[in-house]
């Protein structure tokens, strides 16, 4: 296991540890406190490589993030590490993101851990119950395509297996935007 010996020989903290030491949860947003990358990500250690907080805590919560592929915001809080706002996509899905989000939010008064989710005004969604983002109903498709079974896709995102359904399957009018 990862459980790591003091130099001293006293302490004895295992990465999990070490991980929710740093956590601050909020109503919504769980905060890492701990050192960042310097580019607002959470960083760790974990057996002797550098990790960044949030990929750590959706291996934690939800599992293996499959090669190559990247662990998304749906808070757009960089150091938050609650796997209920975490999703998996692409490389290209991640920039993408990062894009709509960048022109919809001008960067005057954020409030650290309750940005409001700019892509909400953006469009919607038209499945019920349905959090999802208009990039992760794109991220959802493109992980269809390359493959991925609608069931991995849901536990990727976040979702149920009936919202990952509506959204993945042929002719789906998930979402319709509103630009
Ligand atoms: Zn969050």
């Amino acid at each position: 296991m990862d459980t790591k010996q003091g130099a001293s020989g006293g302490d004895v903290l295992t990465d999990n540890d070490r991980f929710w030491a740093k956590v601050q949860k909020t109503d919504s947003c769980w905060l890492w406190v701990g050192a960042n990358n310097g580019q607002g990500y959470g960083a760790l250690k974990v057996s002797g490589r550098n990790v960044r907080a949030h990929r750590y805590a959706y291996t934690l919560h939800k599992g293996p993030i499959p090669e190559g592929l990247c662990v998304c915001h749906t808070c757009d809080v960089r150091n938050c590490v609650n796997p209920d706002h975490l999703w998996i996509g692409t490389m290209a899905d991640n920039n993408l993101d990062k894009e709509i989000k960048g022109r919809a939010n001008h960067p005057k008064g954020d409030k650290h851990g309750r940005r409001k989710n700019p892509l909400a005004f953006l469009g919607v969604c038209k499945t019920p119950s349905a959090k999802v983002t208009e990039v992760q109903v794109k991220s959802m498709r493109a992980l269809r395509a390359m493959g991925f079974k609608v069931r991995q896709i849901a536990k990727l995102h976040g979702v149920k297996l009936k919202t990952a359904r509506g959204i993945v399957s042929p002719g789906s009018t998930c979402w319709v935007s509103a630009r």
